[in-house]
């Protein structure tokens, strides 16, 4: 059989990217399976959440924007380190770049190597990636708790950090007021899980219980399209915390009959497949997440770094 193209490396088709109005004066950008972005105005300011992969793709969605407000961006906040996430921030000209402890921690000690990673993975992402100016680094960090007064009747913004998940960094974006979540790749909807950075045990149990706390009635995953309605919420983090409680099924019931890494990517593969194989980046990510799930269970509590080398090491190993 042929091998499968590495990653997302073929995937050149453009997707079709949506503006949508949540709220008054809350905006996501959603494009079919590729990372999502969004913008909450405050009284003469906006925030605006991640900021893709590159500076002139950022300056695509800011010129989208541009049709709804022309307020200055004060705040620009990161969900998680990712490269895709992060590296187009100088874009938004923002006075304060927020991001969570261990996000800055994690740029200083890998965020060089995920660049090289996540362009070799997925390269149609970055838009002409030599106007990156280097790495992205946040103005403001916190640990538990960030809230920006938006101003005027406008409410709050509270930035929380729900535990370890899909890296151990998470914030997710949350409007009390309007019941409008922002939830990184905490949860995705209708799109596959990358967990190669991912604390599985952590994420699948209290993370998500944290996530589901806050009652959200709309919900802006990392990938996928907007949810709408409490149910619609329940579902798409149901069906996150089912995708991980699928794998941590297999890779630990093939680890307890010592079985190898490869049997534990097929069986997980199998399980998977009928319900998620057809989503965004399923088959980009499962060899990734199964090897990051194989050291969690072994007991390596620390992702190890992934580098453009590695990448390839583990496809070849897995995805055949
Ligand atoms: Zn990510």
């Amino acid at each position: 059989m042929a091998q499968k193209a590495f990653a997302s490396s073929t995937d050149l088709a453009e997707k079709e990217q949506s503006l949508e109005v949540l709220a008054d004066g809350v905006y996501a950008l959603t494009a079919e399976g590729d990372p999502n972005v969004g913008a909450i105005e405050g009284e003469d300011f906006l925030v605006c959440f991640e900021a893709m992969a590159t500076p002139v793709a950022a300056r695509q969605w800011l010129a989208r924007l541009r049709s709804h407000t022309n307020k200055p961006v004060r705040f620009l906040v990161l969900s998680h380190y990712h490269a895709v996430r992060v590296l187009g921030a100088s874009a938004f000209d923002a006075d304060v770049i927020v991001a969570h402890d261990n996000t800055r921690t994690l740029i200083a000690e890998r965020g060089h190597q995920d660049w090289a990673s996540e362009l070799a993975r997925m390269p149609r992402l970055f838009k002409e990636p030599e106007s990156i100016p280097g790495l992205t680094w946040p103005t403001a960090t916190f640990s538990d708790r960030f809230t920006i007064d938006l101003g005027g009747d406008r409410g709050e913004c509270v930035l929380a950090y729900c535990g370890r998940g899909h890296t151990d960094g998470d914030i997710v974006a949350w409007l009390p007021r309007q019941r409008i979540l922002f939830a990184g790749d905490l949860v995705e909807a209708q799109a596959a899980l990358y967990t190669g950075d991912a604390y599985h045990r952590d994420w699948s149990a209290s993370t998500l219980d944290k996530v589901a706390s806050l009652g959200a009635e709309t919900l802006v995953g990392g990938r996928g399209a907007v949810t709408h309605g409490g149910s619609g919420v329940a579902n798409a983090i149901a069906q996150t915390r089912h995708f991980l409680h699928v794998m941590l099924r297999e890779v630990d019931s093939v680890r307890e009959r010592g079985g190898t890494l490869k049997q534990a990517f097929d069986a997980t593969h199998a399980a998977l497949v009928d319900r998620y194989g057809g989503w965004p980046i399923f088959e980009h990510c499962l060899p990734f997440n199964v090897s990051r799930l194989w050291d969690e269970l072994s007991g390596i509590d620390r992702p190890r770094i992934w580098t453009a080398e590695r990448d390839r090491e583990v496809w070849d190993q897995l995805q055949d």
